[in-house]
């Protein structure tokens, strides 16, 4: 038997999450049964859309349940095994995390391979949100020579590989983030206008002053003013990869729409959204391509780390204020 602590849903937020929306529980693990295996999580991952998960709402990805462990991905190693192919010490990953430990059938964890990265990187750079930056950048936008790149979000997990993608490709990137130090790190990754969209008084004037003939390509993370600014931006054709809306996760009531939408019409701006897990295609090409530009020194990365199962709601809640350089993790072992 072995204990193992586990975050759990106590209440729904309603707006921006507090502390006591979260509880720690303690559980026994049992020796693993015929086909599963035990494993200690070494990390797990706080995601953006993980607050869509605490609303009692259908969606792309089920709600959590109330007094259950919360899940989400993580990688950890086999401390025990009785299933075939797998071994103590093995590195795996699967969707069991907000937990330091979990026994499961062997079809529910996936073996590391780490290409030489650390094993966290398979929840940033080369996992779910790496995925994300790629698929939306070269398959929804349909990156082309030449086209200027504007990121919102730039100096978050997903922005922040948009922006050197786009720069290991040769394009102009414009990216926006939070504060001194995101803007100060966008201009150490290669990007070629860096706006902290906390001083600017006008977004759009900022982005246009940035990219005066227009931008042929906007990554979406945030909505809200950036994407005015992005749709204010645009040239001719533009296209729009519709990612994620970070400032309206935690609205109350239904928000406004760009008040500048229209400008799709004459500009002939194609939008489109995009979830990642319909793209799971597209990772062996990938994690071809990245590690190619790792390799060259044309892909870093940061994280901010969380230690400890108990903080890994303050490391969530981070996510709302920014509080994250790159991939916001929780080490728990
Ligand atoms: P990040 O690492 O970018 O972390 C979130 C960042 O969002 C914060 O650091 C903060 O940066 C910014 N932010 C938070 N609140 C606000 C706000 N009110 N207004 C403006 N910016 C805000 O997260 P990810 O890289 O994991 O995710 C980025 C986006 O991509 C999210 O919208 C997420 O939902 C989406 N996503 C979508 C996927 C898909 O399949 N479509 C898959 C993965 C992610 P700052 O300090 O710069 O404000």
């Amino acid at each position: 038997m072995t204990a193992v602590r586990e975050i759990r849903l106590k209440s729904r937020p309603s707006g921006l999450p507090t502390a006591d929306n979260f509880e720690v529980a303690t559980v026994d693990l049992p020796d693993p049964a015929a086909g599963e295996v035990q494993v200690r999580n070494l990390w797990m991952t706080v995601d953006p859309y993980m607050r869509g998960r605490m609303n009692d709402v259908k969606s792309y990805s089920p709600p959590f349940q109330l007094g259950k462990a919360m899940d989400g991905g993580a990688v950890g190693e086999v401390t025990a095994s009785n299933a075939p192919g797998f071994s103590v010490g093995d590195l795996v990953q699967s969707n069991l995390g907000w937990r330091e430990g979990y026994n499961a059938p062997a079809a529910g964890v996936q073996k590391v391979d780490t290409m030489g990265l650390p094993p966290q990187a398979f929840l940033g750079v080369a996992g779910m949100p790496g995925l994300t930056a790629y698929v939306g950048l070269l398959r929804i936008a349909g990156l082309k020579d030449g086209d200027v790149v504007f990121v919102s979000g730039a100096a978050g997990a997903v922005g922040s590989l948009v922006c050197q993608i786009a720069k290991a490709k040769g394009h102009t990137v414009i990216g926006s983030a939070g504060g001194p130090q995101k803007v100060a790190f966008l201009k150490e990754i290669g990007v070629d206008h860096a706006i902290d969209y906390k001083a600017e008084t006008d977004l759009s004037a900022a982005v246009m002053a940035a990219a005066p003939d227009g931008i042929d390509v906007y990554f979406e993370n945030v909505g809200g003013a950036h994407l005015e600014a992005a749709l204010n931006a645009a040239r001719l054709r533009a296209r729009f990869a519709i990612c994620g809306m970070i400032s309206i996760y935690n609205a109350t009531e239904p928000q406004p729409g760009p008040r500048n939408l229209a400008l799709l019409i004459g500009k002939n701006i194609r939008m489109e959204g995009f979830i990642v897990s319909n793209h799971w295609d597209m990772m062996a090409d990938f994690h071809r391509d990245l590690a190619a530009w790792v390799r060259d020194g044309k892909v870093k990365w940061k994280e901010t780390v969380f230690e400890g199962i108990e903080r890994a709601p303050d490391a969530f809640l981070g996510l709302f204020k920014g509080e994250n350089l790159g991939k916001m993790l929780v080490k728990l072992a």
